[in-house]
This record gives C-alpha cells, structure tokens and sequence, in this order.
C-alpha cells in the first residue's frame, strides 16, 4: 500500500485519481487543489460566454465530492507551498491561512499550466482578463452586462483567441483581435486553410489586426481604454489575453529537469527525473510522433492520457505512453476545421524534405439532393521516407472524424503510399467512390 500525493485535480488530476482508485485497492490518495472547483471544461468556454449553451452547469464532470465518494481524500482551496523530494514531504497552506506538512511515498504533480502574460505597461488595468479558469470565464460573462463594454480587443488569435472572438461578436461587441504573426491558426493550419478562418471571421464583423505587436495597454480611470501596437491604437473597452500557456513548474523547476519552456521533463511512463515522482498534463513534457521526441502540447486530451499513464505506473503496472500528435479542432460559425501533426510549414522548419498534395471535393456524391459541403484536404508527407507527418480539414460539414485516421497514421508512421489505395468504403448519404482522402493520397509526388 503506498500514499500517493496528487498536486492539481483538474483534467490532468482526475484522470490518474480515478484511474488510481477504479484499478488498484488499497492505496491512500491524497489531493490537493488550490482552485475550488474541480475539472471545469475550457473548451465549452466560448461556448458558455456566447450564450451558444444555457449555462456552466454542464462544463464540469468531477467535484470534490464524486472523488471523495470514489476513495480519495480531497483538499480544495489548498495550495501546495513546497515540496522536499528528498524527505518526500510536503508544505501546504489554504485559503484560511491554516498550513500543515504532509509525506507521500509517490507523488503525481499535476500543477497544470498559467496564461501567459507579456510584460507590458498597462497588464494591471481593469478590465484586462486572462482566460483560464471558470472563475474567469464568469469575471468576462459579468463584464460582457456592463453596457459601457462595447470595444473589445482579443490579443492572441490562436484557437482561444479566435473562439472568444466570435463568443464576443455574439454578444453585439465591436470585436479586433490581435496577433504579432500574420494569420490566426497559424500552430495548427498552413496559410490555405488559415486564410478561410481570417474571410470567416472578418464576415461576420470582427476586425483582424495581423502582423502587430502589443507594446502597451492605457488606461483612464483606472480602467483598460486602448491597446497600442507597434503600428496602431485600438479602443478597448476590455480586453482578453489569449496568447498561450506556459507550464506551472514551480515546485519542482529547481529540482527537477526541464524542458526548454520549462516543462517537467518525463519518460514514456510519466516519469520526472527523480524517483518516485511523476508529472503529468500541461506541467509536463509529451511524447511527440511527428519529430520522435518530446514537445510540449498542451491540451486537455493529452492531460486525459498522461493521468491514467502515470496512475498504472504509480500503481506497478509498466504502462508506457504511446504518443501524441496534436490533433486538434476548431468550430467558428459553422466553419469546422481539424488538423493533426505538423503543417507544411512547420515540417520544412523543423528540417524534413516535406511536401503537401491537396485535394477539395463535395463530400457526398454529386446527385445527392442534400446540403453538401465542399471538404479541403492536406496531408502532408517527408519526401524521403514518405511517412505522413501531418493533415488539415477544412469544411462547413462535420468532418472531424477523418482526422483520427491521420493521427493513427502518423502514431503508426504509415507512408502517404499506403492510403493511396486503403479501402475507404463508399455510399453516397456518406461521400464519393473517389473521396478526397484517395484522391489527395494519389496525388502526392
Ligand atoms: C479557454 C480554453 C479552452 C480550451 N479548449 C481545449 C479544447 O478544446 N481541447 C483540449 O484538448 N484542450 C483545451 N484546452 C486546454 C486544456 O484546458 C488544458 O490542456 C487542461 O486544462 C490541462 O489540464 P491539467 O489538469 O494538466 O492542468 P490545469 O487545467 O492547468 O489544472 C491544474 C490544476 O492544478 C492546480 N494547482 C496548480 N498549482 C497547485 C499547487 N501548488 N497546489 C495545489 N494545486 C495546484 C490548479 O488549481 C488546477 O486545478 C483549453 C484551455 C482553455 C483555457
């Protein structure tokens, strides 16, 4: 019987708990989270903030209690000061001010990761929002009735940047969103595809400002009134700092080994650089299929499988992670794209000989008389050893379930040559006997 300590009860968190306490009797586990909620949804967010569903309620799928009645004992509100991975104990203080000590003899950080927040003038006015947890989502939805909120600028157009873009949109708000580089997207999508989010979003109103930095943030009152940037100023009424994650280390990064962003460094059973410790979702390392070595991605799918990874190793069953490849999706009014591995670009940046074949068709056959969406498809590809590296959807018909065959392929390291003939059934309520997914693997040099 060991007493496992798990630092962060969020997606990361609660995956190993309850993997822990489904599989293995007779362990103590342990939990501490600082936060007072349990497992909230990041990516219902927008969809909570644009009112496109009815309330929060849905967003969480653990509490305190649902952990508690499964076996672990839970300590909310209850930050972990310190850690002495030498004496395996631990400092932690709450919310009340009391602190205490505590052992363990296996210990799963799952600290999670922070918003990143540049280091400008202005960071501290009010109404400049970071979106991360559910208590900020409900500071933005509060701010969003104040009537004297009318500009709101977005700094930051990945894939929250974008989803909160139009989340604001929604809500009659003069939108601009801002990013230094000169698409949105641009870790997931080439420019093909990029380039149909940036016509969906300038659509529907909101104000792209691509290719700019933020320098600083005024204020009057005391409260946020415009974004300066390199090459403009912007009104802002609010304004949402959407420009990543950097992973919450601070307990172990003087201990522990890193990553160059500061990620806890794991092997392929979860496991840190010191025995007995283990570091899972957005405070550590990936495995990443696509350059054969580790990379940090953060996202809840891949907190999901790190947890029940590290919580069989902690448990002695050897259980190593198979990998990840980014896969990834996004839905912006009604515009659906997906994408797993690596773009074009990136893939020529990190140094393969990639290339890219392309392909967009209907999705169903022609003589269908339904609704039926156009698909654009690319996979890209190494040119030496023809081994898929990465593929991109774009299309107003859901078809985020063909990307999962592309990050098999990419897990699996199949050749682009060997999809050019895969048995891809047809009927027409479905799609075409020469479907896009055949006829851009035939196309590829
Ligand atoms: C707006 C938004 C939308 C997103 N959309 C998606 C999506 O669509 N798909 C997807 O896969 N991912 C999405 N993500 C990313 C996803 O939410 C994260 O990858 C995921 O939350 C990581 O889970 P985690 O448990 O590793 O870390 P976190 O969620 O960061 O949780 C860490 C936990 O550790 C606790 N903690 C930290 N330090 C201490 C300490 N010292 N003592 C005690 N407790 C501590 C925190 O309170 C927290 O509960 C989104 C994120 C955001 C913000």
């Amino acid at each position: 019987m060991s007493r496992i300590v798990v630092v962060g009860s969020n997606h990361a968190g609660t995956a190993a708990i309850n993997t822990i306490l489904g599989n293995y009797k007779g362990n103590e586990v342990v939990v501490y989270d600082r936060n007072s909620n349990i497992s909230f949804l990041g990516c219902g967010m927008a969809l909570w903030i644009g009112n496109q569903i009815r309330g929060s309620e849905g967003l969480f799928y653990a509490s305190q209690g649902s952990l508690e009645k499964a076996g672990a004992k839970v300590h909310m509100q209850a930050e972990v000061q310190a850690v002495d991975f030498d004496e395996k104990k631990l400092r932690i203080r709450t919310t009340d001010g009391g602190e205490f000590e505590d052992s363990y003899d296996k210990l799963i950080l799952a600290t999670g990761s922070l918003p990143i927040i540049p280091d400008i003038p202005g960071m501290d006015l009010k109404n400049v929002q970071r979106v991360k947890l559910f208590q900020d989502a409900q500071a933005v939805i509060d701010k969003l009735k104040e009537p004297e909120i009318r500009n709101v600028v977005v700094v930051g157009a990945g894939y929250i940047g974008v989803e909160l873009a139009e989340a604001f949109q929604r809500h009659g708000k003069e939108v601009t969103m801002i990013d230094i580089v000169d698409s949105c997207l641009c870790n997931y999508y080439d420019r093909e595809f990029t380039d149909l989010m940036s016509d969906n979003l300038t659509r529907h109103g909101i104000r792209l400002a691509y290719g700019e930095r933020v320098t600083e943030l005024k204020g009057e009152g005391g409260r946020v009134a415009s974004v300066v940037t390199d090459k403009n100023v912007y009104k802002a009424d609010m304004v949402v700092m959407a420009i990543g994650f950097r992973p919450n280390t601070a307990l172990g990064k003087d201990r522990l080994e890193t990553f160059r962003n500061g990620a806890y460094r794991v092997d392929r059973h979860q496991r840190t650089s010191v025995p007995d410790v283990y570091a899972i979702g957005d405070c550590a390392v990936v495995y990443d299929n696509v350059l054969n070595d580790v990379n940090y991605i953060a996202l809840a799918t891949n907190a999901v499988r790190s947890g029940i990874v590290a919580a069989h190793n902690v448990c002695g069953t050897p259980l190593e992670t198979i990998g990840v490849q980014g896969s990834n999706g996004i839905s912006i009014y009604g515009l659906n794209m997906v994408s797993t591995g690596v773009t074009l670009e990136k893939a020529r940046k990190l140094g393969f000989d990639a290339r890219a074949t392309d392909f967009t068709d209907k999705q169903k056959a022609d003589f269908m008389e339904v609704d039926n969406p156009e698909v654009k498809i690319r996979i890209v590809y190494d040119a030496k050893s023809r081994v898929v590296l990465g593929a991109q959807m774009a299309s107003r018909y859901d078809v985020s379930m063909g990307i999962h065959m592309f990050s098999l392929a990419i897990q699996e390291k199949v050749t682009i040559d060997r999809l050019k003939l895969l048995d891809i059934f047809f009927l027409p309520h479905f799609n075409k006997p020469y479907n896009y997914i055949t006829m851009a693997a035939l196309g590829a040099e």
